[in-house]
């Protein structure tokens, strides 16, 4: 019985490794809140946020930015699954407006709220499917203030260039809004 590596690492080139498990299994293993490689580890950690690795397999699931794409997918689907019997009991009903907000807002809402977890999950597992597992040299593991702070420093005058003295190399100036 072989133990499991102690660093996952997808196979250069190809997403998964071989005899890995197919794309709808994994979107669903995702969706599930789990791992999409095992099918065994926890995805999330709280409501949203993913846990660096997966506790069994130990795949870098903190590495995969799904960004905007799981509230994008979320409102694609809610909307489609609301829009039809908002229009349907429109026609057949003329509720007052108020009416219409009262229920389909808090509904909406709350749909988007149970979906939102799925959805980023199954993004997720889609992502690892196709190998976008961000950076495998960062070691910000998903941690985006820490991305932000490893930005490249300003450089600093480089100094003025031999026979260009109608053209002086101005120094660059300050980023602002970073005062106080
Ligand atoms: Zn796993």
């Amino acid at each position: 019985m072989e133990r499991p590596p102690q660093r996952w690492e997808p196979a250069r080139g190809t997403a998964v490794p071989p005899g890995g498990p197919s794309f709808t299994t994994m979107v669903l293993r995702g969706a599930r809140n789990r791992c999409p490689i095992c099918g065994e580890g926890h995805v999330f950690q709280g409501y949203l946020r993913i846990v660096p690795e997966c506790s069994v397999c130990h795949a870098p699931l903190g590495r995969v930015r799904a960004d905007d794409a799981p509230p994008y997918f979320t409102l694609f689907i809610v909307a489609h699954i609301l829009v039809p019997p908002i229009f349907w009991i429109e026609k057949a009903y003329q509720p007052p407006m108020w009416l219409h907000m009262v229920v389909w807002l808090p509904l909406f809402a709350l749909i988007c709220v149970a979906m939102l977890r799925p959805v980023k999950g199954a993004v997720l597992g889609w992502m690892l499917r196709l190998g976008i597992t961000g950076d495998p040299h960062g070691e910000s593991q998903g941690d985006y203030s820490a991305a932000q702070s490893a930005a490249p420093p300003v450089p600093g005058n480089e100094g003025g260039v031999p026979g260009t003295s109608g053209s002086p190399v101005r120094p660059r100036p300050a980023p602002e809004g970073r005062h106080g």
